[in-house]
């Protein structure tokens, strides 16, 4: 075979998996060739919160909050249907806190913890209701990136604001204007922004030089040995030698409605994270012969498309929350009923979207809707819209549930009994249906001046107009992929590495399987099975 570039480690995709795949390869002196087929690097990871879940990290020594491996794994195990691998998740429970203080060893990441923000199951055996896994990157000056300061994505929503900023961390969401200004004087950026820039930094003092529209087809086999990858630059077929290891970093296949409707448990139609993500890491280890796993799954969340938001030249999918968790609000379905805990977390919450009623063979909670009334709309504003402000012209509206819901087509019997039915729940403060707010983390999620009580999420719906907003099922990223062992290494079919092929992130079948721990719960697994995979790639020969 003729190669036209050689390198040791050859690294494809550029987000939280790929860069610290990347990084911890470089550490260990060999060279490293990081391929991305988007212009601008990062991924999914750079528009996302950036917030990774680490059990036992060693923030939660300085902040006093106990924690333990039986703790972690015991947590893990009661989210894990028996789905997922002892050892995988032990590897990641095992890895976790020497990851994050690498990490900050030698980049410039500096986490703090979320305070308080609760585990996602906080009542299940090992879960922590007063937060301490959860943590936030904090801010990063783009400005030191030189030339690839405009080459990373970004989400001009959250941009410049730390995830402790945003209601999602516990904040309002609006930063005072001197401090956005010096944000923006500064480019400083949060979330995922601040997640991957650190990274990108250190791998570019290190000489690691990133390639963008670099899409990787095709793996290149001798003997059954990966020894390179094929790959499509600026329009030019090149075969790229990696002398010691390939390691998968492209991301899901969530943008491939072919893989989609082929392997997800059920119907999704609106992926938040980046078009670039279409399984071509997949199908490549499906040709190399690798086993897969966990591939019905997928990080769930509920979605809203707003009309005429395009990012990345596709329709944008938003993750409804905190619309969803705030007092005043319910979500429905065709029959008006309401099918789930609107203010659980959006992974789990997932699985009431593919409900099957064997009556009419078809999916109970497709379509549905998130209803709302004016209070909310004003108290709290919707997406996007201010409080205070009038509702965005796209939400359909009317005086009367019964008028609603004969505009948007849900039954208007069904939708005003069970209005009927939540307020009476709000006034009793009992859910007796879906138990919303008996959780801590419901009671942590909603409005911030109730916080840790039934109020912050439960509100009676009686103040016309009333908002009937479509809720599709969606996902940050699909999770189930080739089967990886402990060290990041890709197993074939007999359950034996395949020699030369390395897997992180969402390409790969996940770590915990179907648990997300808490915020960060993908974030988490990848930046330790990322380094693993980095280091074993480095090591192999
Ligand atoms: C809005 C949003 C918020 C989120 N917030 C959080 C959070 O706070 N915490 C958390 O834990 N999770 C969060 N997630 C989920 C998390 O972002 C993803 O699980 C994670 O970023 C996936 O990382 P990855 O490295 O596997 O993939 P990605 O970050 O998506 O990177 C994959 C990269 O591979 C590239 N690629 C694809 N195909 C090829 C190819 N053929 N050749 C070369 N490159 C290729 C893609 O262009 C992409 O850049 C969020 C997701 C979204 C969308």
């Amino acid at each position: 075979m003729v190669f036209s570039i050689e390198k040791d480690v050859v690294v494809l995709g550029s987000g939280a998996a790929g860069l610290t795949a990347a990084l911890a390869a470089a550490l260990e002196g060999v060279e490293v060739g990081l391929y991305e087929k988007a212009e601008v690097l990062g991924g999914s990871s750079a528009i996302s919160g950036g917030v990774p879940w680490v059990p036992l990290n060693h923030h939660q020594d300085e902040a006093g909050i106990a924690d333990s491996r039986e703790e972690a794994l015991a947590y893990l195990a009661s989210l894990s249907l028996d789905r997922m691998d002892p050892a995988l998740a032990e590897a990641f429970v095992d890895n976790g806190r020497a990851t994050v203080q690498w990490l900050e060893d030698v980049t410039e990441l500096r986490f703090t913890l979320l305070p308080r923000y609760p585990d996602y199951h906080p009542e299940n055996p090992g879960g922590k209701p007063d937060g301490g896994r959860s943590l936030d990157p904090g801010l990063f000056s783009y400005a030191s990136l030189g030339p690839w300061q405009d080459r990373v994505a970004r989400s001009r929503r959250s941009a410049h604001l730390m995830i402790t900023d945003t209601t999602l961390g516990g904040g309002t969401g609006f930063l005072d204007e001197a401090e956005m200004q010096r944000r923006i004087d500064n480019d400083l950026r949060g979330c995922g922004n601040a997640l991957v820039g650190p990274i990108i930094k250190a791998l570019l003092d290190l000489g690691v030089e990133p390639v963008v529209g670099a899409t990787a087809t095709d793996l290149l086999l001798e003997d059954g040995r990966v020894v390179g990858v094929r790959l499509t630059i600026d329009g030019e077929e090149h075969e790229v030698r990696a002398r010691r290891g390939v390691v998968l970093a492209t991301g899901g296949f969530e943008w491939n409605t072919d893989l989609v409707s082929e392997f997800l448990r059920g119907p999704m139609t609106a992926p938040t994270s980046v078009p670039t993500n279409t399984g071509d890491g997949l199908l490549m280890a499906m040709r190399a012969g690798a086993r897969l796993g966990n591939m019905g799954q997928a990080w769930w969340v509920p979605a809203v498309k707003i009309p005429g938001d395009v990012t990345f030249g596709a329709q944008r999918s938003n993750l409804v929350n905190r619309e969803r968790t705030l007092p005043g609000s319910i979500m429905v379905n065709r029959a008006g009923r309401r099918f789930t805990n609107e203010a659980s977390n959006y992974n789990a919450l997932g699985g009431s979207f593919h409900q099957m009623d064997p009556v009419t063979f078809g999916y109970a909670n497709l379509p549905a809707w998130l209803l709302f009334d004016e209070r909310h709309a004003q108290r709290y504003g919707s997406f996007g819209t201010p409080a205070g402000q009038p509702v965005a012209d796209w939400i359909p509206r009317a005086d009367s549930l019964r008028e609603l819901a004969e505009a948007v087509g849900i039954d208007p019997d069904g939708l005003e009994a069970t209005v009927a039915r939540w307020n009476g729940f709000v006034d009793s403060e009992q859910d007796e249906d879906f138990h919303r707010g008996d959780s801590a983390y419901d009671r942590w999620s909603g409005d911030g001046n109730f916080r840790f009580t039934k109020a912050s999420t439960m509100g009676r719906i009686d103040q016309a107009p009333f908002y009937a907003v479509p809720v599709e099922s969606g996902t940050l990223g699909t999770s189930g992929g080739p089967r990886i062992d402990a060290h990041g290494r890709v197993l074939d079919t007999r359950l034996l590495p395949i020699p030369g092929l390395f897997a992180a992130g969402n390409v790969a079948a996940a770590p915990t399987a179907m648990a997300y721990g808490g915020a960060g719960g993908t974030l988490g697994p990848i930046l330790v099975f990322g380094r693993l995979a980095g280091l074993s790639a480095a090591a192999a020969s």
